[in-house]
Parts: C-alpha cells; sequence; structure tokens
C-alpha cells in the first residue's frame, strides 16, 4: 500500500482558518496523553489520531468485553472475543486508519507509583477515565507540573467536561473540593448512550486542538454539562483559580501521595482488583496449570479462567481482576489458591 500524501489526508483541516498550515505542524509535534480508553476515551483517541496528533500516549488497564461495543468506537467484535487489553486495540484500530502517527500503548492503571513515568514528556492530558480517585491523581499532577488536563465524563444522557489550565483557570479540585463520597451514578448502574460520550468526547478534542495550535484564547472557560435526552444544558464559571484550593492554591498534593494500593475495589463493577507488580506471571504456562480446574483462556496480554461464580483475569505484572465479588477476602483467597500467596 502507498502511504497517504500528508498533505491528502489533512487538506480539510487544513482549510479551516483557525487551523491552517501551521497548525497542522504544530499537531503533528504535539505528545498528548489519553488516560483511559472507553467510551471517552476511544472517541478522543480516535478523533485526535485522526487530527493528525503526532504522539498519542492510550494508558488503560482494562481489556475489551463485548458490553463495550455499544459506544467504544474503536473496538470491534473480534477484540472482545480475544479479550485484547483496550490500549493495544486501540493502537491497532489507530495505526490501520494513520499509520502517519505514533501510539504508545500502556496497559496500566495510572497510579501516584507511576504517573511521572507513564506522563513524562506529555504536554495535554485528556480524560478518558471512569473515576474520580484517577481524575484527582491527575489533578494534582498537572497543577504540580503546569500541564493542561481537560476532564470529560459521561454517564446516562449527560456528559461533563472542563478544561483545566494551571495557573490560569480553576482547576477540577477548585470546582469539586472532594472526591464524591457514597454510590456514585455509573454506567453500569444507570446505562449510557453513546451519543453522550461522542458529545463530550468531540467538546474535549476541539478543546484540545485549540491548545495544541496555539488558539488558547478560544478555550472555554466554563464547567460545561449537557443532557442529551432532556436537551438542557449548564455552565458553571472557572475562568479564575478558587482562593484556598487545596491543590492550585495550597499546592497540597494529597492524591499525589497516596500510598501504594494493595487492592482496590472497581466502583459498580462487583469485581475486586488485587495488585501484585513483584510477581510477573508467564500466561501460557499458568493457563496449562488452571486447565484442570476449569475454561482457561490466554493471549500475550490476558488471561482469564473462570471458577464459578467467579470469573479471574490476570495479567503478565502479576495484577488480577477477580470479578463476581467485592469481597477482598474472598478475592484474595482466589488468588492464592490460583496464583499463589
Ligand atoms: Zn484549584
Amino acid at each position: 500500500m502507498t502511504p497517504l500524501q500528508g498533505d491528502d489526508r489533512y487538506s480539510r483541516q487544513v482549510l479551516f482558518p483557525g487551523i491552517g498550515p501551521q497548525g497542522q505542524k504544530r499537531l503533528a509535534a504535539a505528545h498528548v496523553a489519553v488516560v483511559g480508553c472507553g467510551a471517552t476515551g476511544s472517541a478522543i483517541a480516535s478523533l485526535l489520531a485522526r487530527a493528525g496528533v503526532g504522539r498519542l500516549r492510550i494508558v488503560d488497564r482494562d481489556y475489551v468485553e463485548p458490553s463495550n461495543l455499544q459506544r467504544q468506537s474503536l473496538f470491534d467484535e473480534s477484540d472482545a472475543a480475544e479479550s485484547l487489553p483496550k490500549a493495544i486495540a486501540a493502537a491497532r484500530k489507530i495505526a490501520a486508519f494513520n499509520s502517519s502517527i505514533v501510539v504508545e500503548p500502556h496497559v496500566a492503571d495510572l497510579t501516584p507509583e507511576n504517573i511521572e513515568e507513564l506522563l513524562a514528556r506529555i504536554e495535554l492530558v485528556l480524560d478518558g477515565t471512569d473515576n474520580f480517585e484517577t481524575r484527582y491523581l491527575i489533578n494534582d499532577f498537572a497543577v504540580k507540573n503546569s500541564l493542561p488536563w481537560i476532564y470529560t465524563a459521561a454517564v446516562a444522557s449527560y456528559c461533563v467536561t472542563l478544561n483545566i489550565l494551571p495557573g490560569k483557570t480553576a482547576c477540577l479540585c477548585c470546582i469539586f473540593p472532594d472526591p464524591p463520597r457514597g454510590a456514585v451514578e455509573t454506567c453500569e448502574t444507570s446505562g449510557i448512550l453513546n451519543s453522550a460520550v461522542n458529545l463530550a468526547a468531540s467538546l474535549a478534542s476541539t478543546e484540545a486542538v485549540k491548545q495544541l495550535v496555539g488558539a488558547e484564547d478560544r478555550m472555554r472557560r466554563t464547567l460545561s454539562s449537557f443532557d442529551v435526552w432532556r436537551n438542557e444544558r449548564a455552565e458553571v464559571a472557572a475562568e479564575r483559580p478558587r482562593p484556598g484550593c487545596r491543590a492550585c492554591g495550597e499546592r497540597n498534593f494529597v492524591h499525589l501521595a497516596g500510598e501504594g494500593r494493595p487492592h482496590i475495589t472497581l466502583c459498580g463493577r462487583n469485581s475486586v482488583q488485587i495488585h501484585e507488580r513483584h510477581r510477573p506471571l508467564n500466561l501460557a504456562e499458568m493457563a496449562e496449570r488452571l486447565k484442570p480446574h476449569g475454561p482457561v483462556r490466554h493471549n500475550d496480554f490476558v488471561l482469564k479462567f473462570w471458577h464459578e461464580p467467579y470469573e479471574i483475569t490476570l495479567f503478565p505484572d502479576g495484577r488480577a481482576i477477580i470479578k463476581g465479588t467485592t469481597d477482598t477476602v474472598i478475592a484474595r483467597s482466589l488468588y492464592a489458591r490460583y496464583v499463589g500467596s
């Protein structure tokens, strides 16, 4: 196949006066991270990749499941059948429609321990995560390092987005001082419309392009939310940092300082994640060992093992996700029994 000429590929975008040839060059030189590659993350990554952002780093720990396909636009049925990690599946899909850019997939959770490394050399971060723990971590890191980032979230028919330009605008913590407590609405409890996802992704990607081409003055200075079902929208002012903000005012980065988390419960997913990074696993050997105990399937990135009513997913770095329980004691004992204690 003959490589496409860059001029052809981006010609319609270069014609747009806000971008032009200079803007396109800037996009090609940009290095952007998309943290979380589920619904909004995959739509954002797709738009930025097609727009010609030169380097895209995609960080996601999950694997593709059939229930993702309704809204996660970078994945297809074969990715779900193989349980491919989303970061890997996304990189393959992007390479098929734009081989002229570089995608750096990382099959990982963003944690206080690895954030320096995973966001190194990045000039803009886009939020495709589904949890506030990670968003506050990104906010701490971004504020500390004066790194712009864009918050997005979507659930049910609702979506919300905010541009955070540290030192200039409000940060996430200015607007929401604390992570929400108690039951949080998630797409597993309230469902989700793919159109709400794509609206959030379109808004965030446009703001990202403005930032990258040097049109920061055009960026929105509000927390903007939409309900695509009720046709309602709301704006909350965010043009200035809030005096006394824990993150950008006091520079107290509690989420960044968070010590190692031995295991976290994935909210609303009826599952427990176990971090055992010091125990690298050979998935092919594990598959042989587990065969006598129940159905098992693996590829280079992930192993799935079914022990009714639990589904155990293992990763090469020793991480495990136990589905079917939120009881960490049960999860631990299953891990000890099948992987090691
Ligand atoms: Zn703040």
